[in-house]
């Protein structure tokens, strides 16, 4: 058991792991513990009866004037208060100070106690420093955030551009660019899809091969533009009497192709014989125009090719007839 002395106590205050003053009430130094000498790199004899400010730089002096002073004679104590106090080789060490008045009845003195600071600052530093990086990640994080979304919102634009692009060539790409008829293309791929659904279902279709009778006299009189104009017409012709699930195109020349859907036979002629009539009543630049219109219409044994031959084979009877008619594959005999 250790023998507990004042004279131990001194010995430890000397030793605390912090510094220790004593000032007297005009400030000097009136005791030093070994741990602020040490820390300090003073001798004893380098302090006391020093002025406790003469280890202050100037800016420290004032605050200690103007605060630490008034402050202990009017509470007996002051708390945690900052500063700094230069060492033997005056270098400035960061402290927090707290003093409190020790008063008897010979003696009145302030004693202090005083924490170096250097390592808080340093951690403090680091702290401070780590936070920033961490704000700059966040913000450069933030930043890359936001150029990914533009990029982002680029390539849905650049991707519906490019969807209404392809919209525009498909169109371009099926369509005849002197009547805005579809094309011979489109029209091959729908005769396929017809066949297709055919095989399906045994739903009837039809096939109209239309030819403008003496076209070539058209361009020979009347030049090659108002053959164009005549064409045009003839188009807005089909286009306006097609019903909506017919398919007209511009097979090539003056030659126009209509499939009928769902339409047999008999069906198909009659919708031909009125569009062949409305094209010989209607009034043309050239005067008059007729047409001669060929049909076939699709059974289990055709293909693509022969529902065009057939179609085609009907057209030239119905020239060699006389021009101006319609008419069915099945109405020519074998
Ligand atoms: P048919 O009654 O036997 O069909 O006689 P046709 O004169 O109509 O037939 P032919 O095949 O002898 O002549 C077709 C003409 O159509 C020849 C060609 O110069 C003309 N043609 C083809 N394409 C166009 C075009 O895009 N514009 C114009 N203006 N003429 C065209
Ligand atoms: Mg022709
Ligand atoms: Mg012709």
């Amino acid at each position: 058991m250790i023998e507990r002395t004042p004279e131990l106590m001194d010995e430890r205050l000397n030793h605390a792991p912090c510094g220790y003053i004593s000032l007297t009430h005009e400030g000097t130094i009136a005791d030093v513990n070994q741990t602020f000498l040490d820390k300090m790199k003073y001798t004893r004899a380098d302090l006391l009866d020093k002025h406790m400010e003469s280890l202050m730089s100037t800016a420290n002096k004032l605050i200690f004037h103007s605060y630490f002073f008034p402050f202990i004679n009017l509470n007996g104590h002051v708390d945690e208060l900052f500063l700094s106090l230069k060492d033997a080789s005056g270098q400035s060490v960061p402290y927090l100070l707290s003093g409190k008045i020790f008063q008897n009845d010979s003696l009145e003195l302030t004693d202090c106690i005083l924490l170096p600071m250097g390592k808080r600052i340093e951690y403090e530093q680091e702290l401070r420093s780590a936070k920033k990086q961490i704000e700059q990640a966040y913000w450069e994080k933030d930043q890359a955030l936001a150029k990914l979304e533009q990029i982002h919102r680029e390539i849905e634009q650049k991707q519906a551009e490019l969807i209404q692009m392809n919209t525009i060539l498909v169109e371009l790409s099926t369509t005849d660019k002197l009547t805005g008829l579809k094309n011979r293309r489109y029209f091959q791929e729908k005769l396929e899809e017809q066949i297709a659904l055919f095989h399906k279902t045994l739903q009837p279709f039809s096939l109209c091969i239309l030819d403008i009778d003496h076209f070539k006299k058209v361009n020979d009189t009347y030049g090659h533009q108002t053959g164009d104009q005549v064409l045009e017409q003839l188009a807005r012709i089909l286009k306006a009497h097609a019903r909506s699930e017919d398919i007209a195109a511009r097979y090539g020349g003056e030659e126009f192709v209509l499939i009928l859907p769902g339409t047999d036979g008999p069906e198909s002629r009659s919708i031909a014989e009125h569009l062949r009539q409305i094209v010989a009543e209607s009034s043309w630049i050239t005067g008059s125009l007729t047409v001669s219109v060929g049909i076939a219409t699709y059974t289990a044994e055709e293909t693509d090719a022969t529902i065009l031959k057939k179609a085609d084979q009907a057209l030239y009877t119905s020239k060699l007839n006389g021009r101006n008619r319609v008419t069915h594959i099945v109405e020519i005999p074998e």
